[in-house]
């Protein structure tokens, strides 16, 4: 008999999901998408990290407020994908050209230990490792992680360039 395919039935991967918006109330995005994936049937046990501003880098606009989200799931990672870009859509984000300003952006950085490169899914994120918005709240959820490219502390480190402060702490 063929091995069982169901995913339902494979144990609960770790999941990290990154979180970011620029335009409107950016941190009540932030935290509604959390908790629309809270929500979501086969993502189990989220965590949210602390808010944190930032400058955006390859975008333009308002800075961003970011967040981390650490989850157990039983989806694969299409589906995992497929949930964040129904989460993006609900969010009213629009793309008139590249890198525009969004109201949220949902990016899938880690699903376990798995490697995914596909057309339309890279994993771990590409750019993750040299993102102080993505390092500084993972760091929150997970200290002392080892990526493919290093500590996340050391990685985190290395982006002391960038300006990121925790949401509630103003602006020096
Ligand atoms: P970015 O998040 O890099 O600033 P976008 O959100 O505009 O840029 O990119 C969205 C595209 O990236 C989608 O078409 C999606 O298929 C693709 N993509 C590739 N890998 C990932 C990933 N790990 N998480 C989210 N989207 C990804
Ligand atoms: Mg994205």
């Amino acid at each position: 008999m063929a091995e069982p395919t169901d995913s339902t039935r494979a144990p609960p991967v770790d999941l990290y999901i990154g979180l970011g918006a620029n335009l409107g109330d950016a941190a009540d995005a932030v935290r509604r998408a959390a908790a629309r994936l809270a929500q979501t049937p086969g993502i189990l046990d989220l965590r949210l990290s602390p808010l944190y501003c930032s400058a955006p880098i390859d975008s333009s606009g308002p800075d961003y407020v970011n967040a981390v989200a650490h989850a157990r799931t039983t989806l694969d990672p299409q589906a995992v994908l497929a949930v964040l870009q129904a989460i993006e859509q609900v969010h009213g984000r629009e793309r008139p050209y590249r890198n525009a300003p969004r109201t949220l952006d949902l990016d899938l950085l880690l699903y376990g230990r798995r490697r995914v490169d596909t057309a339309n899914l890279t994993v771990p994120h590409p750019r993750m490792h040299e993102r102080a918005f993505v390092l500084r709240p993972l760091a929150d959820l997970a200290p002392g992680l080892i990526l493919a490219q290093g500590h996340l502390e050391d990685l985190l480190a290395a982006c002391g360039d960038q300006a990121i402060r925790p949401l509630d702490q103003p602006a020096p």
